[in-house]
């Protein structure tokens, strides 16, 4: 871990920098989404990006440091249907299974999507692979048997960081997957099933006001869409150009919410390749939005997709910019609750994770 070459600060000169303890909240329970593959770009996929190894090398990278994992408590259905429409958390729950009783393969991925330009498309199928086509967006996200108990473990890590967080922690990293922010109040996609950081922000925003700060590579469509018109919860996302990267159709300047929300969203799009010195002076810019915006708790959404080595993500900021990163949010000085989104190079993961984490505690 590296902890070296902050120097004391100006006003405490005999002391080192404060080094803020962490809670870390996981669940096994992600494994039992794994598909085998999926489809991008017409093409099967496999072995996905999105895997189980992800997140089981950094929690044991992060055990071997000396870190105590917490286990996570039930947190029932309350929480994510303030988010999620009941509908599609009902639909997550059955759709797969009803789909195999009716002699459906063991991967389901939509291939039908209702056009929102359809004269009547609000009209649900009865078809269930029909049906999967008009909650999901994507055939990136596909469902296998335990694709709904680890989205659903998911949102317990999240709610009890938040929990913690709530309770006096001043910082919690929830160790999530499958990623949370590009499913919406009614819809998934995108590697996502529920969204763990929305569901946290909003029960965090009962205590006060609550800032999302999304560094995830991809714009967070999904978070952008659950706090579209809330005053109490800003959305403030650095991401690659939507009209390079994934999601396309959403995440621009001028995206900014609306009625009573209007004003508390904020996109920051970066031109692909952009390395550390652009990235840093964006996130400058945010964290200034979020300052502003004077947030009782920041929740950053932490997806590792933004480092240069990352398979999927199209910017370039380095290992050292991974903590420097860090040293930004912790500067914010607000109680602080991470999620984790997305990252790829599941051979660097672990060590991108504790580099930016290494930041975020140090400051
Ligand atoms: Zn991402």
């Amino acid at each position: 871990m590296s902890t070296a070459g902050y120097g004391a600060r100006p006003t405490e000169p005999t002391e080192a920098p404060a080094v803020r303890d962490m809670t870390i909240v996981a669940d096994p329970t992600h494994r039992r989404h794994d598909p085998p593959y999926d489809l991008d770009a017409g093409q099967r996929r496999a072995p996905r990006h999105e895997r189980a190894e992800r997140v089981d090398r950094i929690e044991q990278h992060l055990h071997e440091l000396g870190w105590l994992i917490t286990d996570a408590v039930p947190s029932g259905n309350d929480p994510l249907t303030a988010v999620h429409d009941p509908d599609l958390v009902r639909f997550l729950r059955d759709g797969y299974d009803a789909w195999r009783r009716a002699g459906g393969a063991e991967v389901m991925i939509p291939d039908t999507h209702p056009s929102p330009r359809w004269a009547r498309g609000g009209r649900r199928s009865r078809s269930l692979i029909a049906e999967l086509g008009w909650w999901c967006f994507d055939t990136a996200t596909p469902l296998v048997e335990g694709s709904y108990a680890a989205a659903r473990a998911a949102v317990d890590v999240a709610v009890t960081a938040a929990d913690a967080v709530a309770s006096g922690t001043a910082l919690a990293y929830a160790l999530v997957r499958p990623p949370g922010h590009h499913a919406g109040p009614d819809y998934l996609g995108g590697f996502c099933l529920f969204n763990p950081a929305a569901v946290a922000a909003r029960r965090l925003s009962e205590g006060g006001r609550v800032a999302v700060l999304d560094v995830d590579v991809h714009h967070g469509n999904g978070t952008q869409d659950v706090f579209w018109r809330d005053p109490q919860v800003a959305y403030v996302s650095l991401h690659a150009d939507p009209d390079h990267q994934f999601p396309f159709y959403s995440g621009f300047a001028d995206e900014v919410g609306e009625g009573p929300g209007r004003g508390s969203t904020h996109n920051l799009p970066l031109a692909p390749g952009s390395g550390d010195d652009t990235y840093l002076a964006a996130l400058e810019q945010a964290a200034e939005v979020v300052d502003a915006f004077d947030p009782t708790v920041l929740v950053v959404s932490a997806g590792l997709d933004l480092a240069a080595d990352d398979p999927v993500g199209q910017l370039a900021v380095s290992d050292d910019g991974l903590e420097a990163v860090g040293r930004t949010i912790a500067a914010l000085d607000r109680p602080t609750l991470v999620v984790q989104e997305g990252g790829y190079a599941v051979d660097r993961l672990a060590e991108q994770v504790t580099r930016f984490l290494d930041g975020v505690r140090t400051g």
